[in-house]
């Protein structure tokens, strides 16, 4: 294909202000996709992303445009993902790119991750087409949403496109400024072959699968192509592009996106950010890599059923296979027996990774409180990585330890600002800048991320009934003053509940844990002391009291239903506890015990 005939961009949002909507409407409107086969959000293919209606990989589709100029151009589309979590695919994607469109909900406005997504796409050197979404809506306001985008990110909207990608206003609007106002690639047919390894996954009847965008040269079927970090060379069986289903092509050329597969036994051995070349006529030099995506949230997991730790070790590396992001090594707590610790991106990384092993594996797992990496300088010199607060060594052979921090942006109505800062107050955040647009306030935090982590965002959305937006980088690592907290039950250490806490806040978060493990817990014949405490000292305590013989005696035998359903309930519950000496635990206790309220 002609480069003048082909525009590849990718869309920037905030998250539910309508890009999937929006590519579903590009899609359909070129027809990509036949009528009876288009269904909501086409682009978002795990179950996962469906269902909780985010995007969590970036997916890609080739849509041929006949334009007003009589000429039919390529689009190829890349989609990307909004949450924090997956930040660093937004950066990857956008570098295939040339183009961005910002699509900016007019109802609300600027939001953080739109912020931070359109300046990875400021960084990456894309022309940006302001779109204005949802203008259906009677709360739509696409003049101060305008001001609003020129005043907070600093690029001329004013010539901002006005559309509702649910109803279809608008669309051929943004098709044609596509064609007009973003750029062709370039590029060099004749030039060795220097292909962009955007992404990999892997395909139930493919194998492993690679999207490559090409730089220069052309790959044909066939050739014999050398990965320049890793030095593996390949046979392509299959070139393909995405419409968004596989169609298979002879050749791509500069300035094309597509994918193949050669043989790759798994993901791992695809590393993103690669060049790809000819084995035979290598070119000189490669394309700047990038930084592989670094996990920095850890948990364990573990069967609730001790039997099904192969089961588990299966399932984490036939995941693995697919999905380079996380990292896993066996583990053994003397409270859980056999399982894994596992690094994440996020805490949503997490939970997605989590609902997959249990749903598309059948198992029920433990999460342990998640931790985020401790550095910890030991007085020998050694510098250690903590990625589990039960490996704590004994404090007098520490130095000092330091935390992670991030730097928070977060944008909110001004009536809400007041939670906000209490909040992040309470979290030891430090604030660096507060500045307004409008009625908005945009507020800048330096926080540790393991304040973060854990349900920092679920209370954010809370405290100001989800008008809060928030994005995140991290910044540096810190010296502070942590210690682990350790809890007891019934006397004995739970290891998977050991945290890391601020020492100022150690009471009070032990306090916190221990009631909350009291609600947790169900009673037991016997009394059951709760306690949090730091070296060798409680600093927190709470008694669960013994409970009554029977369980269904308050039935009086009268009614035979009720008393089984009570007994299948017990049961029920039984199967999701876990036995710690004399005590059961319920699975879910070791995540809820954390959440602060
Ligand atoms: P994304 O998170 O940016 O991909 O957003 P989605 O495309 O998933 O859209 C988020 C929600 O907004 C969904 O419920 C859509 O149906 C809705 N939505 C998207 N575009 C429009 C629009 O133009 N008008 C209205 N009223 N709703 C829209
Ligand atoms: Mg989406």
């Amino acid at each position: 294909t002609q480069l003048d005939l082909i525009r590849n961009f990718s869309i920037v949002a905030h998250i539910d202000h309508g890009k999937s909507t929006l590519a579903d409407r590009l899609i359909q409107m070129t027809g990509t996709v036949a009528e009876r086969d288009m269904k909501a959000q086409l682009l978002d293919s795990m179950d996962i992303e469906r269902e909780r209606g985010i995007t969590i990989k970036a997916n890609t589709v080739r849509i041929e445009y006949p334009a007003k100029d009589g000429k039919t151009y390529i689009l190829n589309l890349i989609d990307t993902p909004g949450h924090v979590d997956f930040a660093y695919e937004v950066s990857r994607s956008m570098r295939a790119v040339e183009g961005s469109l910002l699509v900016v909900d007019a109802s609300q406005g600027v939001e953080a991750q739109t912020l931070a997504n359109v300046y990875q796409a400021i960084d990456a050197g894309h022309d940006i087409v302001p779109v204005l979404n949802k203008i259906d809506l009677p709360a739509a306001d696409p003049d101060r949403v305008k001001e609003n985008i020129e005043d907070v990110i600093g690029i001329d909207a004013s010539n901002a496109i006005p559309i509702s990608a649910k109803t279809g206003l608008g669309i051929p609007d943004v098709l044609e400024a596509i064609v007009t106002r973003l750029p062709a690639p370039k590029g060099d047919a004749n030039a060795p072959l220097k292909a962009m390894l955007v992404d990999s996954w892997y395909d139930a009847y493919l194998g492993v699968v690679v999207m490559i965008r090409i730089v220069d040269g052309v790959v044909k079927k066939g050739d014999r192509i050398k990965m320049m970090q890793t030095g593996a060379v390949y046979g392509i069986d299959k070139l393909a592009v995405l419409k968004p289903q596989m169609v298979d092509i002879a050749e791509l050329g500069p300035g094309e996106i597509g994918i193949f597969t050669a043989s790759i036994k798994q993901v791992r051995d695809t590393r993103v950010g690669d060049t790809v070349t000819h084995e035979k006529k290598p070119c000189a030099e490669a394309l700047p890599g990038f930084k592989p995506a670094q996990p920095v949230v850890f948990c364990g997991l573990f069967p609730v059923d001790a039997a099904d730790f192969e089961n588990l070790r299966d399932a984490i590396e036939k995941l693995a296979l697919n999905d380079a992001s996380f990292s896993y090594e066996m583990e053994t707590s003397a409270a859980l027996g056999f399982g894994f610790r596992m690094g994440f991106l996020g805490l949503l990384h997490l939970e997605v990774i989590r609902d997959r092993l249990e749903r598309e594996y059948d198992l029920d797992l433990i999460t342990t409180a998640p931790s985020v990496v401790f550095k910890l300088y030991m007085k020998d010199g050694e510098v250690r990585e903590l990625h589990n607060p039960a490996d704590m060594p004994d404090l007098t052979y520490i130095d000092h330890i330091e935390e992670p921090r991030i730097k928070a942006t977060i944008m909110v109505p001004d009536d809400y600002l007041g939670d906000i800062l209490k909040l992040c107050q309470d979290r030891r955040g430090i604030q660096l800048n507060l500045t307004y647009a409008g009625t908005r306030a945009m507020v800048e935090y330096d926080l540790p991320l393991a304040e973060v982590v854990f349900d920092f965002y679920d209370r954010l959305k809370s405290v100001t009934k989800g008008y809060a937006s928030f994005d995140y980088q991290i910044s540096e690592y810190r010296e502070d003053n942590l210690v682990k907290m350790s809890i007891m039950v019934n006397d004995e250490p739970v290891d998977a509940l050991a945290i890391m806490v601020h020492r100022d806040r150690a009471e009070s978060r032990g306090r916190a844990m221990v009631e909350k493990l009291k609600e947790l817990i169900p009673r037991h014949m016997f009394k059951i002391p709760i306690q949090a405490a730091i070296g060798g000292r409680v600093i927190a305590r709470e008694t669960l009291s013994a409970m009554r013989k029977d369980v269904t005696a308050k039935c009086y035998g009268g009614d035979a239903t009720r008393k089984r359903k009570l007994l299948d309930k017990q049961k029920e519950g039984k199967k999701k506890m876990r036995q710690f000496g004399k005590v059961e635990i319920p699975q879910t206790a070791f995540i809820n015990a954390l959440k602060m309220d």
